[in-house]
């Protein structure tokens, strides 16, 4: 996806307030072909758990009618992985067949004032990475 580096930004810094706990959020585009990011949205890890997250199936059809109501386009879920390399687990695959076309963007905590952002696609067991292209300008 291409991404303003100030939305990235917002998405480290969520990772990095929660420390000790999975954070999650969405990304939405402008369209499923282009991916140019538009806002940052929050969500709350159902779990509280290091370990794994889940949003909550309402709160997760709200962001989607929020992001449906600009035009825009669910492109990515984001997650953090707190000790763990930024790749997906067996259990993001999982839920990753539950939403096709989106993009799997997890951010690598193992060194804390290195964070690793890392974006994926997952069709099937297949896991691809994809490029995440930092822009100093939104778009
Ligand atoms: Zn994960």
């Amino acid at each position: 996806m291409d991404i303003a580096q100030e939305l990235l930004d917002q998405v480290v810094a969520h990772a990095q307030e929660l420390p000790g706990e999975e954070c999650c959020g969405v990304i939405a585009v402008d369209d499923l072909t282009a991916r140019r990011a538009q806002r940052v949205y929050r969500a709350e890890n159902v779990h509280r758990s290091d370990l794994r997250f889940e949003i909550e199936g309402t709160e997760l059809l709200k962001l989607c009618e929020a992001i449906e109501e600009q035009g825009w386009e669910l492109g990515a879920i984001y997650h953090s992985h707190v000790r763990s390399a930024p790749y997906p687990s067996q259990t993001d695959v999982g839920f990753a067949a539950l939403w096709p076309d989106v993009e799997w963007l997890i951010v690598g905590l193992s060194d804390p004032a290195n964070p690793e952002v890392r974006s994926y696609v997952i069709e099937g067991a297949q896991i691809s990475e994809v490029p995440i292209d930092v822009r100093e300008v939104p778009v």
